[in-house]
């Protein structure tokens, strides 16, 4: 095939039921545009017929490429494998679950085409959404930009367009823990914002349950900020002042009034304090540690077992 105009990358994990509706929606969607492309999925591992499905599309369409990865990956992963993988101008990622809307395509198009390297779709509404997840979500985007740079602008996903100078430097970033939301911040360009309404999901289930994002969450603090690890010489200095003053006047009190008798319950309370600290503080360095330790190992973010395109077996390296 030659080489399209937009790739479109869809990371898919047990989407058996949404594939092929997914599909024809955004063949209508594409097929307004005049521009060639190619639909990369990216099937995760997935553990029901998801493959066998894709398989009736590839056979079916040409412009379909099925990346078979050898396991589950993480959406981040399979994502990273579609971006190595795809030949277009521009990429777009995007849910296999409808959850992204492909009219918005037209817009990211119309805009990449007015010269911007990155659009992105902002929800405006996430009522589809339950209550806890929003809540979590804004709180997460809160303290994530009070200490991360770049920022990350809030109710912005992965579905977005990206040109290929965005592919090129996003492929410079070596990490193999791979924060999409913030890799892509990272890189930069100029950026137009598309607003749009999150829908439901099509057919299927969520694979991010309470979790799996709390980790996510985790993930995204450390890989672009080191404020939990700064925070504790801020906390340390603090703490020994306090306990110099509060030292100082027990010193002064004994020699104006004699000596007091110390307090059982003030003792252990401090104890307890100052171990509950100290193991939160090498907690948050358990954390960095763990992630130095994955990154240091250099394995390749993923492996695909097989490619429908037929090319040698390839990973991320
Ligand atoms: N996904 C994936 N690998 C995973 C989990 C999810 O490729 O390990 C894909 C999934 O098939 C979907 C997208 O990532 O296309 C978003 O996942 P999901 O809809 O479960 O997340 P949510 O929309 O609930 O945040
Ligand atoms: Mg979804």
């Amino acid at each position: 095939m030659d080489k399209p105009h937009i790739s479109l990358i869809c990371p898919c994990h047990n989407e058996q039921r949404v594939v092929e509706q997914f599909f024809i929606e955004v063949e209508t969607i594409l097929n307004k545009l005049s521009l060639s492309y190619e639909m990369i999925f990216i099937n995760d591992g997935s553990t029901d017929a998801t493959l066998d499905e894709l398989i009736k599309l590839s056979t079916a369409h040409k412009q379909v490429r099925i990346i078979n990865l050898s396991r589950n990956f993480g959406k981040e992963a399979a994502l990273t494998a579609g971006l190595d993988l795809a030949k277009g101008d521009a990429v777009i990622p995007i849910d296999a679950d409808l959850q992204d809307p492909p009219e918005l395509i037209i817009d990211f198009v119309r805009e990449w085409k007015n010269g911007f390297d990155v659009v992105v779709a902002k929800r405006v509404d996430r009522s589809s959404d339950t209550f806890s997840k929003r809540v979590t979500a804004s709180l997460f985007y809160k303290f994530h930009n009070s200490i991360a740079r770049p920022e990350i602008p809030d109710n912005v996903g992965d579905f977005r367009l990206i040109s290929r100078r965005v592919v090129k430097a996003i492929q410079l970033l070596p990490e193999n823990q791979r924060f999409m939301k913030g890799i892509f911040s990272w890189v930069g360009f100029k950026t137009a914002v598309v607003e749009y309404t999150r829908q439901p999901r099509a057919a299927g289930e969520t694979s991010f349950n309470g979790w799996r994002l709390w980790n996510f969450a985790l993930e995204g603090i450390t890989s672009f900020s080191t404020a939990p690890l700064r925070v504790w010489l801020y906390l340390g200095v603090l703490l020994s002042t306090i306990a110099f003053v509060y030292g100082s006047v027990i010193i002064i009190r004994t020699m104006m009034s004699g000596v007091d008798l110390p307090g059982y319950a003030s003792i252990l309370s401090a104890i307890l304090f100052f171990g509950g600290i100290q193991l939160i503080g090498l907690g948050v360095m358990g954390e960095y540690i763990g992630r130095i330790y994955m990154e240091v190992k250099g394995r390749p973010v993923y492996i695909v077992e097989s490619d429908s395109d037929d090319k040698p077996k390839k990973t991320s390296d």
